[in-house]
């Protein structure tokens, strides 16, 4: 990872002094040794910041968002899940592709900050040895999907057992049992909305549950207006989720937020297939629910 490091610092030397990019967007060691964080380099003095190791967790295509409306050029480090996000943005046309230099890096698997941290606490009771990130075991794309120069050897994908195994498992529960079972998790949900601000899906620029006239969702941390919050976003999420883990990774309580879009990229693959989202960048092309087609399956409606 340290020849990552470096030639990452190397590329974002070259892209500032040559003035090909206005920003670089890496990462820097964080307050433990175990943390890293995202960070903005705009002067090559502060490239020797930047560094790749197997704690660059942070999926840092969302910080694109914060530079949609300017003329910056940005220059971007992905990883192999990190990359369909920018697919999405591109064919969201929430960013143009000229104003991008991509630097991908072959995945070999990312560990948890959170998990090291209880363990280190002693919270993790027993500990939990298992220090590789969630998201990591069930990753299909370790290689970046699009990108201007990649870094890394090639990576074979890290998920293991049976794609959707916890799926279907949900799927054949008797429609009662799934409700309070949905109803049980998302009751816990605090609406700290931290898995929103996360996802790179989530562009919008005035989100609905942000709009006091209308306030078309109550505000309240109650059970209905928790499931309300859920749903909206699970159905924004149908055709866009590019399965980063980040919104689960990021809650404070735990929900199993991959169960939903996972049964949400199962169902659009299997009404709309075969498609997964920010898996190619094809110019121009639009995902499934972006285009209307009189043929479109309605059956479930
Ligand atoms: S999901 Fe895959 S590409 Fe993403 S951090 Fe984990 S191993 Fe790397
Ligand atoms: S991050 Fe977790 S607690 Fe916060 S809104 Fe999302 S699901 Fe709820
Ligand atoms: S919903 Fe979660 S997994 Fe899907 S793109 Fe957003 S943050 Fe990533």
């Amino acid at each position: 990872m340290t020849d990552i490091t470096l030639k990452i610092r190397e590329i974002a030397t070259r892209l500032l002094q040559s003035d090909q990019v206005d920003v670089f967007v890496g990462w820097e060691k964080g307050p433990q040794e175990y943390q890293t964080r995202p960070f903005f380099v705009r002067r090559v003095e502060d490239v020797e910041k930047l560094v790749f190791n197997e704690y660059s967790i942070h999926n840092l295509t969302n910080y694109l968002l914060k530079y949609r409306d300017s003329t910056d050029r940005v220059g971007l480090v992905v990883k192999g899940c990190d990359s369909r996000g920018i697919v999405r943005l591109l064919q969201d046309n929430q960013f143009k592709r000229n104003r991008l230099y991509i630097v991908g890096v072959c995945c070999p698997g990312i560990k948890d900050p959170l998990k090291i941290a209880k363990n280190q606490s002693g919270l993790a009771c027993p500990p939990n040895n298992e220090e590789i990130a969630d998201k990591c075991t069930r990753c299909l794309v370790p290689n970046p999907i699009i990108y201007d120069e990649l870094l890394g050897e090639s990576q074979e994908p890290h998920n293991s057992g049976e794609r959707f195994s916890e799926i279907k498992t949900i799927e054949n529960m008797d429609p009662n049992q799934r409700y309070q079972f949905f109803e049980d998790t998302l009751t816990q949900c605090i609406r700290c909305y931290a898995c929103r601000q996360v996802c790179v899906a989530c562009n919008c620029r005035t989100c609905i549950f942000d709009e006091m006239k209308p306030q078309w969702v109550g505000r309240e941390n109650s059970t209905t207006d928790n499931m309300m919050y859920h749903l909206v976003k699970a159905m924004h999420m149908a055709g866009r989720c590019i399965e980063c883990g980040e919104c689960e990774r990021v809650c404070p309580v735990n929900i199993p937020l991959m169960l939903i879009n996972s049964k949400l990229v199962k169902d659009m693959d299997h009404f709309f297939g075969s498609y997964e989202a920010g898996m190619e960048y094809v110019e121009g092309q639009k995902p499934p629910l972006s285009v209307y087609n009189p043929d479109d399956p309605d059956d479930f409606i």
